[in-house]
């Protein structure tokens, strides 16, 4: 007698595939099964339906997991989540796997660091135990009583069944046995009135609970997290913190477990294969009572579920831009839906997404108006560059300014979001510039790799001595970049280091976290960056920030553009005077009398994101309309036409729905690819939803030439 197992496969097919069992096999489990004449990991998904079936089932070749890798609850979510963005379940669930646990590989063993203490839940069982007299359970929790024991003392004693069973309940945590609580709890800042408020909020509802953290920079946002993570934990629960990538530096990682006293599994893209698997097991397991992570992060399943906290909501990094594209603040949403805790969603500058679900009543808004230090806001100033002499793209009251601030021993930031030396190059001779020929686009130039490269495919070539089209000598540099105004900074402020960050300078996660830890040593003065600086990073000295570059952002065709400039304007700007010093930020602009810029510094970001709102709403663009973007791309023009001419013609007619396109790319050329999209556009999600499921499989029908790509974007961050 043979079960029939129903198996998501990690191909891009949205269907399950059905194979034959000996035994039955719980779902959520992972089998190796024959696809082909290839072999493939899957994971059981459906038992027995007896639907579809056709000819003869073949057998699995083997079941990798004893007990489910995958509970209930994440495998409903994932599967949720692969209808919500119409990427195929088998894709959904092996990205959701750490890699080491989508192959065949057993999984690792669980660490061996670290050590066990009782929680308040476990001491409550304590008192009760009357039909668990003389277990291993029992004998556990009451040596725990006295004293925190390392892992091998606590599994010594009581046996690897046991401890996963009294985490399971939630009646012990692991802690970091190098850093007892007690240390920890006696650093920690007493909260102030508004922080004390936002936790007394959160702690006080009942099960599914959404919360917008609106705090000013400075305000002591992490303060409040590590309050609610601790109830949480004290209760016998875990939680969940999401940060953004660059974010999650080791300062940060430091703060969490200091503040909270526990081993706080921490999962990056950074982190070995091995690591990563370890980090996840731990957390299925409840043996982590806190995972800290990045968008990934949000992935993992928890057996004891307590609370979510997704810092600086509004980062593009929550996006993932490849696969299945799916977002980590809004599936986190959807989690902490489903396992009924309080979700709080932090920023300084909240989404506009986010603020228009508090609008809406579906989130609650938390408000810190006050830095914690007491400092003032950071004084914003605009620097009109018209008429002015620039030098290397800085203008003069600016480098007064950053004179004044270095004769005070201050710190100064120059920010600029683009990297290399500058954008573009230029013949003065006879007007050539340096194109990428495979994107159409410019190529910047970066001096000391003496080479031009294109920031949108990666391609590089020598940087030439000489003009190529007419032999000239007088190739000239045309912006710059951040390399450009290291040099330049350097060279007007002789014997001041200069310390550069961006992705360049950074390569390597380990020489950025360095380079991240050096920023608040006496030696470096005056930093230049991009985004990489803008969040994050404590820097008590740092008084002055000038922002090179504004106006790129004040004319981007793209809808988000000024949501996104206005974030980064107060997200740099609050890198200013975080301690008691007035901060002062400078930007130069060549249009001082823009709305956006005269909205954020006359009336801050919370009064221009309503301006913004209302824009979007006259606009029918989101958050008051949902979006999917067809994407595709060829090498040809007249494929790309025919397939997104066919994409349209077989698009169905939904109530509610409207299709747009075929439309030219916003970058037309990539890589050699002629590029196309189609957006498709609803006021609401469910006519959204419903349209999808008939147009993707009538897209898949579609022919398709081999060298034509295509992909689906619901809720897009960019039109790209
Ligand atoms: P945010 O994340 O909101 O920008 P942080 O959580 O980084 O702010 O806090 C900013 C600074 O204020 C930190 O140096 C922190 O130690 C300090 N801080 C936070 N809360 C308090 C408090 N209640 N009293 C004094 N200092 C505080
Ligand atoms: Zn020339
Ligand atoms: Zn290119």
């Amino acid at each position: 007698m043979s079960t029939i197992l129903r198996v998501a496969l990690p191909v891009p097919v949205p269907k399950l595939f059905d194979y034959l069992a000996e035994a039955e096999v719980a779902v959520g489990c992972r089998v190796r099964v024959p696809f082909g004449r290839r072999q493939l990991v899957g994971i059981v998904v459906e038992l027995g339906a007896q639907t579809t079936i056709s000819g003869p089932l073949r057998p699995i070749d083997a079941v990798l997991d004893r007990a489910p890798l995958l509970d209930a609850e994440l495998l409903a979510t994932l599967r949720w989540a692969a209808r919500y963005y119409q990427h195929p379940l088998g894709e959904v669930l092996a990205q959701a796997l750490p890699v080491t646990l989508r192959h065949a590989a057993a999984p690792a063993p669980a660490r061996a660091a670290g050590g066990w203490r009782l929680t308040d839940a476990g001491r409550a069982a304590l008192q009760e135990p009357l039909r668990r007299r003389g277990t291993r359970i029992e004998a556990l929790l009451l040596a725990l009583a006295g004293q925190v024991l390392t892992s091998a003392q606590a599994r010594q004693l009581a046996g690897p069944a046991a401890l996963r069973s009294a985490a399971g309940r939630g009646w012990i945590e692991a802690v970091a046995v190098a850093t007892p609580p007690a240390t920890a709890s006696s650093q920690r800042h007493a909260l102030n009135a508004a922080q004390q408020a936002a936790v007394d909020t959160v702690l006080a509802s009942s099960g599914y609970a959404p919360f917008l953290l609106d705090g000013v920079t400075g305000s002591g946002k992490t303060e409040v997290y590590l309050a609610i993570v601790r109830a949480a934990l004290a209760r016998g629960r875990q939680a969940l913190v999401l940060v953004p990538e660059i974010a999650l530096t080791p300062q940060a990682i430091r703060r969490f477990r200091d503040g909270l006293g526990v081993e706080v599994a921490v999962l990056h893209s950074g982190l070995g294969n091995a690591e990563r698997a370890r980090a996840w097991l731990a957390a299925a397991s409840g043996e982590a009572s806190v995972v800290l992570g990045t968008r990934s992060a949000v992935l993992v399943p928890l057996a004891r579920p307590g609370a979510i906290i997704v810092d600086e909501e509004h980062d593009g990094s929550y996006k993932q831009h490849e696969g299945w594209r799916y977002h980590a603040r809004d599936l986190a949403v959807v989690r902490a839906r489903v396992w009924q805790v309080p979700i709080v969603l932090g920023s300084a500058t909240p989404s506009l997404e986010s603020l228009a679900n508090v609008a809406a009543g579906r989130y609650r808004a938390l408000h810190l108006h006050e830095r914690a230090s007491g400092a003032p806001p950071p004084r914003i100033r605009v620097v009109d560059l018209r008429h002015q002499r620039l030098q290397h793209g800085l203008a003069a009251p600016a480098l007064a300014a950053l004179e004044a601030c270095l004769a005070r021993g201050e710190q100064a930031l120059v920010f600029r979001n683009r990297r290399g030396y500058a954008p573009v190059l230029l013949c003065h001779d006879c007007g050539w510039s340096a194109r990428c020929a495979a994107c159409d686009r410019p190529l910047t130039l970066h001096r000391g790799e003496r080479a031009l490269r294109c920031h949108h495919c990666g391609a590089g070539q020598r940087l030439p001595q000489a003009c190529p089209q007419c032999g000239g000598l007088a190739l000239q540099p045309l912006g710059e970049g951040t390399e450009r105004l290291e040099e330049a900074l350097a060279a007007r402020f002789a014997g001041v280091p200069v310390v550069r960050i961006d992705r360049d300078s950074t390569r390597g996660r380990r020489t950025r976290e360095a380079l991240l830890d050096s920023l608040d040593a006496p030696g470096a003065r005056l930093l230049v960056g991009t985004q990489m600086l803008a969040k994050g990073h404590d820097l008590a000295r740092l008084t002055l920030v000038v922002v090179v570059g504004v106006d790129e952002g004040l004319y981007s065709v793209d809808f988000r553009a000024g949501e996104r400039l206005a974030q980064l304007i107060v997200q740099v700007a609050g890198r200013a005077g975080r301690a008691r010093q007035a901060g002062e930020v400078i930007l130069q602009t060549h249009d001082p009398g823009h709305p956006l810029l005269r909205g954020l510094i006359e009336r801050g970001y919370a009064a221009l994101a309503q301006d913004l709102l209302a824009e979007r709403r006259a606009a029918s663009l989101p958050p008051y309309a949902q979006l999917a973007l067809l994407r595709a791309e060829a090498p040809a023009a007249e494929q790309l036409q025919t397939f997104l001419a066919a994409a349209v013609a077989a698009a169905p007619s939904t109530a509610g729905v409207a299709v747009h396109g075929p439309l030219a790319a916003p970058m037309p050329r990539r890589a050699g690819a002629q590029r196309g999209q189609v957006l498709v556009e609803s006021a609401a999600r469910k006519p959204l939803q419903a349209f999808l499921d008939a147009w993707l499989p009538a897209l898949r029908a579609l022919p398709q030439p081999r060298a034509l790509r295509w992909s689906l974007d619901v809720d897009p961050l960019d039109l790209y």
